[in-house]
């Protein structure tokens, strides 16, 4: 249920109701926008109806959330979030490209590829430090030398670094050395991991599931809230189809589906949606076209030498050329790309 306070309500009425709902064993949420304020709260229906809240003057309405996810509704909160890490803001007017090789494969790799990235516009740099792979037998990843490595390279450019955790024990290793913790898409429902990112006070971006339906998409970010965390941004990175030329179909309406339930920030991953350098580029363009509040690229300094992913992986080259094309199309968008440098603390 949704308790929608009038406005001017004071932090001693907030407090009562509050107390009210606690007393009765209910989890409240409370989203605090410029102008409502609004509680969520969480638990059996009749409870919160038999007490009544509308009777309070300071009170405006109490709606039940249809929905099965609540506190990630655009209902619970109607303004868009934005994620405020390291300075920068994900989930207003700047888009934010993040870029780097699929997989942290040695500090020279990383360095080079940093300073690249950020000479060509993006704001974070990504790398898997743990990697999921199909084949056990493939390289898994550098681990905590890995992730010494990122955050040697966020150091040196003041790129923000984001990487992947595949493991509930490694959360607070991941979150020590990263800035945004990535839930793939082999653990969108890996409801362990879930429940332990959202304890670990960094943003999540949260992949959709090679097979996921919006709803469990949805539903899996919830659990991140749930649990405390509410710096959460969906990642579309395609889903699997019959369609055999492209790794993945990037399904692109997720976009405006979920800016349209939701009120978190949606970033796109032409790179895994496609499985093709040459289309990742394009589909930059439409994802952005689309509303996304940021993308997620995979670029190598030698995509034919890279140990994973690099058929998608665009060299720096290609991607400066993207990031111009880029640079246009958010003017036409009234939007307009990050910067390093511009800081907003
Ligand atoms: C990745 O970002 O390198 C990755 C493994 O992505 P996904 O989980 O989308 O397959
Ligand atoms: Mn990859």
């Amino acid at each position: 249920m949704i308790i929608v306070l009038r406005n001017g309500a004071t932090v001693e009425q907030i407090e009562e109701v509050s107390t009210r709902l606690t007393d009765e064993g209910l989890k409240i949420h409370l989203s605090q926008g410029v102008e409502k304020t609004i509680m969520g709260a969480i638990g059996d229906r009749q409870k919160i109806e038999s007490l009544d809240l509308e009777a309070l003057p300071w009170v405006e309405k109490v709606v039940p959330i249809l929905a099965p996810y609540k506190l990630v509704s655009r209902e619970f909160q109607p303004a868009d979030t934005i994620i405020r890490v390291g300075g920068q803001e994900i989930g207003g007017k700047t888009v934010h490209v993040m870029a780097g090789p699929c997989a942290v494969e040695s500090r020279a790799q990383i360095m080079e590829t940093a300073f690249a990235i950020r000479e060509s516009g993006a704001t974070f740099l990504r790398g898997g430090a743990f990697k999921p792979r199909t084949s056990p037998y493939s390289f898994q990843g550098l681990e905590e030398e890995g992730l010494r490595y990122l955050a040697e390279a966020r150091d040196k450019t003041g790129l923000l670094v984001v990487t992947e955790v595949i493991d509930a024990r490694d959360v607070s290793l991941v979150a020590h050395y990263s800035d945004i913790l990535q839930i793939g898409a082999r653990n969108m429902q890996n409801f362990i991991l879930l429940k332990e990112v959202a304890k670990c006070g960094k943003p999540v971006l949260l992949k959709r599931g090679p097979s996921a339906t919006l709803e469990e998409w949805m539903m899996a970010a919830e659990y991140i809230m749930d649990g405390g965390n509410y710096q959460v941004m969906f990642c579309e990175r395609g889903i699997r189809t019959f369609e055999s030329y492209t790794r993945n179909t990037l399904d692109l309406s997720m976009v405006p589906a979920l800016h349209a339930l939701s009120h978190l920030p949606v970033i796109v991953d032409p790179s895994h949606g496609t499985g093709k350098w040459h289309l990742v580029h394009p589909m930059a363009k439409a994802a952005l076209a689309a509303g996304a509040d940021g993308l997620i690229v995979e670029v190598h300094p030698h995509p034919e030498k890279a140990v994973s992913d690099g058929k998608q992986s665009l060299t720096p080259e290609r991607f400066q050329t993207m990031m111009n094309d880029l640079s246009r199309l958010t003017s036409v968008l009234d939007r307009e790309l990050g910067e390093v440098s511009k800081r907003v603390d």
